[in-house]
């Protein structure tokens, strides 16, 4: 390889995101993009797969395509690679027409280095058709776990990128995902069509991370001691959203400062949690699995699941987001036998019977009035709850069926990623002159509009609704009601804020009774889903196993010796061995010794034990070592 190229990609690193060196892979994986290599980068969560295709997509030129399935996480990183001055755009499946077009003539006509794409755009021709003519030199596939129905996350629209590879013949693939299981890595490079295997795999052991598991029947109790004992910035997931409030509220009242998050919160409400829990302002934010994706704190001290999760890779997905600073972290599950027992009973209502998918549609299709044989591709705010309403459906059976719908890609349900409302003018300013003239009450807000945004013409520009109706000094309700109505007669482009999930009819409507599901699919969906359920009791239930040897096998990891740390390994150590750590404390707590001074002061106990607890409380960073003498270090306690 150049040596010019590794050079090169230094210096983009240090140009634009300020690091001097890479993590372990991420230049292997770089240079075997460079080298035209279709490449599977697997990186644990927060491992650094961003830059994997960022740096390369940058050292080639051109367009690296990103296909990407939240919108969320798309808007998050475009704005990051914006703040670095690389010029990105992002198109979801929640866009409308117009601005879908707007995006990718600006696309066309500048320069854009990265374009990121919802994989339900790729299902449509003409998209496709419009974006092969931009000079793409790299397809990035983030989150390349969604193309496995296998996966937990399965996608099917992921399914179409393949499809993309003969309009850019010369140009490679790189996946990444943080998931390992061995059929969702052969199945990535299958789908995908990879010319040759070629993985990069970065082992998902945690070395600072400390596995507990406990059967406990007082898990708030428990919570309570671990939080104080730990102390430090915490996460607590639990199944619901009227959970995370009462134990936010719960733990307030005994003076831990935390929050609730979940879905169900406004944006902005959502946004201040977050940042409030970043910025070290509330200690515990009580959460369910909505909370995590794309948050990046390194400080966390403890994960504790007080429910359980659904799977292995969501656990340790979860799990992970504790130590990323590298220092000691715990993730800890305290369960009950009737836990294990819910997590199986949820798994009647995860699978419905196929006539309720099949009313589910209907409903649906009835809600937002799309005719039999029309409606591909138009997309609704979709709101679950009204429709659970007017049809007498349950929410999670519907949510269910969908998902069901989508693996079978007559629907697509995405993320709400919240956007601010914009506009774009489509009549030129003669035709608004006349309208003004017409309709001379709307004149105050197009003239204020004109006044307060640049480049209304050319572009979408977000706008402020509030801000407006101080200006013109009408009610915001009634800002919202003319622009809609100018968007009815043209004038303008109005797309309101929203953070509704939205619904995507990926097929024109058929009638209920065509419905066509693979029956085998649902078996074996059902089957793997079983068997994800099952992997998470076995994980509690085996307690002679070290956690994080279980939790590696399960991603494919064999040949680790046992972590030392977790429970397990805990329960297996030594009578004595509290009494010895104990010990070994005490000759360090005035004095600093050489290793043969402690030597001499621990002579009485056995050589095994003495060690083990010693080098625990290296690892622990409770014993510093300096220049060949060992003190304790200051602001450590014994901890749990
Ligand atoms: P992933 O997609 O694997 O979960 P991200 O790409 O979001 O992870 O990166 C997680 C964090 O790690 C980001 O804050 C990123 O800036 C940081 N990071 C990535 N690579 C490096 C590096 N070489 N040096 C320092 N920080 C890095
Ligand atoms: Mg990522």
């Amino acid at each position: 390889m150049n040596a010019n190229i590794k050079e090169d990609i230094h210096r983009l690193l240090k140009k634009y995101w300020g690091f001097d060196s890479f993590r372990p892979l991420q230049e292997d994986i770089i240079l075997s993009v460079l080298d035209k290599h279709d490449t599977l980068a697997l990186l644990p969560t927060g491992g650094g797969k961003s830059l994997c295709f960022q740096v390369p997509g940058l050292a080639l030129g051109g367009t690296t395509l990103v296909i990407s399935p939240l919108i969320a996480l798309m808007n998050d990183q475009v704005q990051n690679l914006k703040k670095k001055g690389i010029s990105a755009v992002a198109i979801s499946a929640a866009m409308n027409f117009k601005e879908i077009d707007v995006a990718l003539n600006n696309a066309a006509l500048g320069h854009v280095q990265f374009i990121y794409v919802s994989p339900e755009r790729l299902q449509n021709e003409t998209f496709v058709q419009k974006i092969s003519y931009l000079p793409i030199t790299l397809i990035a596939v983030d989150e390349a776990h969604c193309i496995s129905q296998w996966g937990f996350d399965f996608r099917p629209s992921y399914r179409k990128i393949a499809t993309l590879r003969p309009y850019f013949p010369d140009c490679k693939i790189i996946a990444l995902t943080a998931s390992a299981t061995k059929d969702v890595v052969e199945d990535i490079q299958k789908q995908l069509d990879f010319k040759d295997a070629n993985v990069f795999r970065q082992s998902f052991v945690r070395k600072n991370l400390r596995y507990v598991v406990q059967l406990e029947e007082n898990k708030i109790e428990r919570l309570f001691k671990l939080i104080h004992n730990i102390g430090g910035s915490g996460l607590v997931y639990v199944r619901n959203r009227k959970k995370t409030e009462e134990l936010a509220a719960f733990l307030k009242k005994n003076k831990i400062s935390s929050m609730a998050y979940h879905a169900g919160l406004k944006y902005e409400q959502r946004q201040s949690v977050q940042q409030q829990w970043i910025d070290n302002n509330v200690q515990v934010i009580c959460a369910t699995n909505a909370f995590g994706m794309g948050i990046d704190k390194p400080d966390v001290r403890f994960v504790v699941h007080l429910d359980l999760p659904e799977s292995l890779e969501a656990y340790f997905q979860e799990a992970g987001r504790g130590g990323r600073d590298g220092k000691i972290a715990y993730s800890t599950i305290f369960y009950t036998k009737a836990d294990q027992q819910r997590l199986i009973d949820n798994f009647q209502y995860a699978f419905p019977e196929l006539d309720y998918v099949k009313n589910t549609y209907q409903a649906i299709c009835n809600y937002y009035q799309i005719a039999i044989s029309a409606g591909q591709g138009t997309n609704v705010q979709f709101d679950i709850d009204k429709i659970c309403k007017s049809y007498n459906l349950s929410p999670i059976l519907v949510y269910n069926s969908i998902k069901f719908l989508e693996k079978e890609n007559y629907l697509s349900l995405i993320d709400g990623g919240f956007e601010p409302s914009k506009v774009l003018f489509t009549a030129n300013k003669e035709d608004i002159y006349q309208f003004e003239l017409l309709y001379p009450k709307f004149e105050p807000l197009v003239k204020t509009l004109l006044r307060s945004y640049g480049g209304l013409f050319e572009n979408y520009v977000y706008i402020n609704e509030k801000d407006l109706a101080y200006r013109v000094k009408i009610s915001a309700a009634s800002i919202m009601e003319y622009l809609a109505y100018l968007d009815k007669q043209e004038i303008l482009s109005y797309v309101p804020q929203s953070a509704l999930p939205k619904l995507v009819f990926m097929q024109d409507r058929v009638h209920a009774n065509y419905l066509e599901f693979n029956p085998e699919n649902y078996h074996r969906l059902k089957e793997q889903y079983l068997e994800r359920i099952n992997s998470v009791i076995e994980y509690t239930n085996n307690d002679k196993l070290c956690r994080q040897v279980q939790l590696l096998m399960y991603f494919n990891e064999f040949n680790y010796s046992d972590c030392g740390h977790c429970d397990v390994c805990i329960s297996k150590r030594p009578k004595d061995y509290e009494t010895v750590k104990t010990k070994l404390l005490t000759s360090l707590k005035n004095k600093s010794l050489t290793l043969e001074q402690l030597k001499d002061k621990m002579k009485s106990s056995n050589d095994e034990t003495w060690i083990k607890a010693f080098n625990e409380l290296i690892d622990d960073n409770i014993i510093v070592e300096e220049e060949s003498i060992f003190y304790l270090k200051k602001d450590s306690k014994e901890r749990l």
